[in-house]
């Protein structure tokens, strides 16, 4: 090869390798570039990152400082916290769920003095072992380990029950421990010495108190008891006195002596029965007894005041409503006495009106018995109601002061009322009147309630002639209940205007605006109204019967009147049969025993009382009567005349020496099993009490009457007792007096 070609080819070679030099020049400052760049980036982020440390570690920095002050703040609490459980009087201690001590203060701790081994911990079971074992706790007769595992069955419940423990100083800590989250317990010992001590000392003083009370009240109750003997014999006596020969003044100075008597009697009965609540002796008893007739019987004991201030005393009794109940007979007639005693007392004029109401349970087979004693009278101002069912409270004003009383009256009724489970409660406007009302929830006495008849078919249409309104609505609700129309007459004269052929019966009226109903009954027969039935109401039927008119009506019926009795006179008026009423009427009506003409002997009473002063009153009660009357002293006396006499009727004295009458009775009772008669036996007791008659009753008396003996009541029974083989009891004029 030439140098030229040589040296063309060194030159081309030359050239290639500036080429490739240059490429390369290029690429390593293309790379020199990108790795400035990646410095660059990497120099940044090198300098956010130090930004960002800076800015956490600033913010550690401040919750650095947050944390270290808190943690003084808890201290603080926590030794403020500490430092009060330290100072209470009373325990306080943690446990762990494992029930070891976490902590305890100086009060907790106080009863372990001189235990180190009490302290943070130890367990509950061993602060047991140790409060038996060193004699800390007094557990009195119960053995230690009883004791121990009775206390931890409590602690192991979620709610440990409070309880009081007594330590052996004799002061009294009560217990209550609170199970918290995750099994902590929270203990806490309160000393409850001194309220302990404190009620202990108030329980002694309060049984000091009642038993003091219940003293006083057995006191009063003997007294009030031992007064009434000598009392029956003063209003006794007296009754007695007025029956003789006496001039004006000195009837007036025995007429003084009974009534103030009489009034004693009543003062003593209340504070008699008013001690034996305090005293808690008086029990209820449950004996099957008639509401309607107990209600109606208080009513006909109120005539005499009724008739005497012109009152009008009437009965609502619903017509649907049982009248057999199960309960306290003699309580219930009290509580009635009282209510209807006071709405007579304090109402001068109008009406006093019984509603009674209920609502029969046919599954508990007894009854909600609603009873309203409403009066037309004083009233009470709103302001002394809430007074006067306190004890000795009366309404002080000068209306009321007129009024005697002992101001028990309502505070016994409501007490028995409450006893008996029901509510008393009044309404009343000064000047209108009052409404008292109570009710009872009764057993009702299954089997003898009475069914009401059906009296359509013989009877529809009934005018009833009656002016007071009250009485209308009453009898026109009854009478309507039983299926009958009625139409209403105020007065005589409307009858009158109104009276057509539809009419089977005039049910009038005693008392009208402008006749009475006698007066009506003559105008009716006489204006050709002569088979018409005419019945006549009346407060006082003796004054009809004794009227020689009488014969122109059926029958009378005594006001108020028992839905029985009206039901059974209608009844009787739907089988009327003129010429045998003309004939027997009366004498159904009356009490005397049916004349007979083979009749010899004289009725046999037999009357047992240790007191003279009472054999006394009776044997003068009776000496206008024709009978044959033995006294006898005491119970065994009674069974000796049982024998020999045959008594047709006993009044039995109860407390008598040798044999009461309870006893003398049961004996005469099983003698008679023997024989299958049955004497009639009264007992005479002088306990005030209404409850005593349950014990009298069961020991088989037939009746009680208590003490001071009214005339009027002992003729009565012997009227009634009289046996049909036996002369009647009544002679000559006196016979007139109790027709
Ligand atoms: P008291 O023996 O005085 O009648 P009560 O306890 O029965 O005692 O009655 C207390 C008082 O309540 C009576 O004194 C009277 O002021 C008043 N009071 C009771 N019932 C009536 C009534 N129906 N109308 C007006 N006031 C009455």
């Amino acid at each position: 090869m030439g140098l030229a070609e040589k040296l063309a080819k060194e030159r081309r070679a030359r050239l290639a390798a500036e080429r490739l030099l240059h490429l390369k020049e290029a690429e390593l400052s293309a790379a020199n570039r990108k790795l400035g760049r990646r410095a660059m980036a990497l120099s940044r982020q090198i300098d956010e990152t130090q930004a960002e440390v800076e800015n956490v570690r600033g913010e550690n920095e401040k919750v650095k400082s947050d944390l270290t002050v808190a943690n003084a703040k808890i201290e603080v609490a926590e030794r403020r916290l500490w430092h009060s459980i330290q100072t209470i009087q009373d325990g306080f201690a943690f446990f762990d769920g494992d029930s070891r001590l976490i902590s305890a203060n100086a009060a907790y701790l106080s009863v372990f003095q001189g235990l180190d081994e009490v302290r943070s911990g130890i367990s509950y079971h061993r602060i047991l072992e140790i409060l038996t074992d060193e004699g800390i706790v007094d557990i009195g007769q119960e053995v230690a380990a009883d004791w121990q595992a009775r206390m931890q069955r409590r602690w192991a419940r979620p709610n440990p029950e409070p309880m009081v423990i007594q330590l052996w100083n004799g002061q009294f800590v009560r217990v209550i421990d609170q199970r918290g989250h995750g099994g902590d317990v929270v203990s806490l010992e309160l000393n409850i010495t001194s309220s302990v001590r404190n009620e202990a000392e108030l329980r002694t003083a309060r049984e000091k108190a009642e038993a003091a009370n219940r003293a006083k009240s057995v006191f009063l109750a003997n007294m009030s008891h031992e007064i009434r003997t000598p009392m029956n014999g003063i209003v006794g006596m007296s009754e007695l006195l007025t029956e003789t020969p006496l001039n004006e003044e000195q009837k007036l100075y025995v007429n003084t002596i009974r009534n103030s008597g009489e009034a004693l009697l009543s003062i003593i009965n209340d504070v008699l029965d008013y001690s034996k609540i305090e005293a808690e002796k008086l029990a209820l008893y449950q004996e099957p007894f008639d509401l309607e007739r107990c209600i109606l019987e208080v009513s006909m004991l109120l005539q005499p005041s009724v008739r005497e201030k012109g009152l009008t005393l009437l009965v609502d009794y619903d017509l649907f409503l049982p009248t057999l109940f199960v309960g306290d007979l003699g309580r219930v007639r009290q509580i009635l006495t009282n209510l209807i005693g006071n709405a007579v007392k304090f109402t001068s004029e109008g009406h006093v009106l019984i509603r009674v109401t209920g609502v029969p349970n046919f599954e508990t087979q007894s009854c909600d018995v609603h009873v309203a004693v409403e009066d037309t009278g004083i009233g009470i101002e709103p302001g002394k109601i809430p007074h006067i069912f306190g004890e000795f409270n009366q309404v002080e004003d000068e209306r009321n002061r007129q009024y005697e009383g002992t101001g028990l009256g309502l505070a016994i009724t409501k007490r028995l009322i409450v006893m008996m489970g029901g509510t008393v409660w009044v309404e009343s406007e000064p000047g209108k009147g009052s409404c008292f009302g109570f009710r009872l929830t009764l057993p009702t006495d299954e089997g003898l309630q009475p069914t009401l008849p059906r009296l359509n078919d013989h009877l529809s249409h009934v005018m009833l002639v009656e002016d007071l309104e009250a009485n209308r609505a009453i009898l026109t609700k009854q009478l309507g209940r039983l299926g009958l129309r009625v139409t209403v007459c105020e007065s005589g004269a409307e009858v009158f205007s109104t009276l057509d052929d539809s009419v089977d019966l005039v049910l009038c009226d005693q008392e009208l605006p402008d006749m009475d109903g006698l007066e009506l009954a003559k105008a009716l027969r006489s204006h050709g109204w002569a088979e018409l039935p005419i019945v006549v109401m009346s407060a006082n039927p003796g004054v009809l019967t004794a009227d020689s008119a009488h014969h122109l009506i059926q029958s009378v019926l005594q006001k108020p009147i028992p839905r029985s009795e009206l039901v059974a006179g209608l009844m009787a008026l739907s089988s009327f049969d003129r010429d045998f009423r003309e004939e027997q009427k009366w004498e159904e009506n009356t009490t005397l025993p049916k004349k007979s003409a083979s009749v010899q002997r004289r009725m046999r009473v037999l009357a047992a009382d240790d007191n003279k002063t009472n054999q006394l009153i009776l044997k003068k009660m009776t000496k206008d009567m024709d009978i044959d009357i033995r006294f006898v002293a005491n119970g065994l006396e009674v069974i000796e005349a049982y024998d020999d006499f045959a008594p047709d009727l006993i009044f039995m004295d109860i407390s008598m020496p040798k044999m009461d009458g309870k006893q003398a009775t049961e004996e005469i009772r099983r003698r008679e099993i023997a024989t299958g008669r049955r004497v009639p036996i009264v007992a005479l007791t002088a306990h005030a009490m209404a409850g005593d008659d349950h014990g009298i009753l069961a020991s088989g008396l037939d009746h009680y009457l208590t003490k001071p003996l009214h005339k009027k009541r002992i003729v009565q029974i012997i009227v009634d007792k009289c046996p049909k083989d036996a002369r009647p009891v009544l002679v000559g004029n006196r016979r007139r007096k109790w027709d």
